[in-house]
């Protein structure tokens, strides 16, 4: 038995990591693939083909961390903004498939979790996490627990009237969709032409750029502005910020994003907030779904 090991499972919108997972967040062996653009069945079984070849090295459970709102009383994953998934209840097809105990949690929350437990945010009794990747995720610590709601803090109003949503958000103005590292690709393609994305954008920032810098400080302040909104709601001992994007600007976006937070606090955290980049970088996603697994092994939930 591997009673001390997990398999964690990543699902994104554009990749799938998953990999076999201490208790300490040590990671062992990993796979990633591509997330296939197709059908809900596609998706699901590219997650099942990378579980059941980790699944050779042995594990006790396994924990999802998916890009879903998921139903806290059910457990059903509902739907996605960014996947064409819907309806599914991920720990009742693990234990089907595999007989172990599973766990299931949105991938922003898992995040949350993992830098809360294991991260940046270790030793915070009230934490806010977004991660700035394809699109935005969040989670939220309150009162020393992981707050198990849809948390969707990526689909705050940022800007009234704003540029529209992506996915099925019908929304506009969303932090989603004007801090992500979509929405970097949008205003790199608009300074450099089609071809130039978010890296080009954060690799000419840091050359010196002017457009560049004023681009991603710009970008910085409208998620500053958003945490400014869940500060004055959350009063967070820190926020946290992490996701693929948000850890290649991160000196690029984080000090405008303080700057324009702390214009928006109550006292005292327009002069006390604090927000760091997470610690645990890409893998977070992937070692909060193991904790989310040895929760179910553990019997928590
Ligand atoms: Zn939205």
């Amino acid at each position: 038995m591997h009673e001390e090991r997990v398999i964690g499972v990543d699902l994104g919108g554009t990749k799938v990591l998953a990999g076999l997972v201490a208790r300490d967040g040590a990671i062992g062996r990993t796979i990633e693939i591509p997330t296939p653009g197709g059908t809900p069945d596609e998706v699901l079984r590219a997650v099942d083909s990378v579980v059941d070849d980790l699944l050779a090295d042995g594990a006790a459970a396994i924990g999802y961390g998916v890009p879903l709102n998921i139903d806290r009383r059910t457990g059903v994953a509902l739907r996605a903004i960014n996947l064409p998934l819907h309806d599914v209840h991920f720990p009742d097809r693990a234990r089907a498939r595999y007989s172990l105990p599973a766990g299931v949690e949105n991938d922003g929350n898992a995040a949350a979790l993992a830098e809360w437990r294991l991260g940046a945010g270790r030793g915070a009794s009230d934490l806010i996490m977004l991660t700035l990747g394809t699109g935005v995720g969040g989670g939220l610590v309150i009162d020393n627990r992981l707050y198990r709601g849809w948390a969707e803090l990526g689909h705050t109003v940022v800007v009234a009237g704003g540029a529209p949503c992506q996915g099925n958000c019908h929304g506009h103005g969303h932090l989603e969709a004007v801090a992500s590292g979509h929405a970097a690709d949008r205003v790199a393609a608009e300074l450099y032409g089609p071809a130039a994305g978010a890296p080009l954008l954060v690799e000419r920032a840091r050359g010196g750029d002017e457009h560049a810098r004023d681009a991603l400080a710009e970008i910085g302040r409208l998620l500053g502005i958003a945490i400014g909104s869940l500060t004055n709601i959350f009063d967070p001992d820190v926020v946290v910020v992490g996701g693929g994007f948000g850890a290649a600007a991160a000196e690029l976006i984080l000090e405008p994003a303080l700057a324009a937070a702390r214009g928006e606090a109550i006292e005292p955290a327009d002069t006390t907030l604090r927000i760091v980049q997470a610690e645990l970088g890409e893998e977070a996603g992937l070692i909060g779904a193991a904790l989310v697994g040895f929760e179910a092994l553990d019997g928590v939930r």
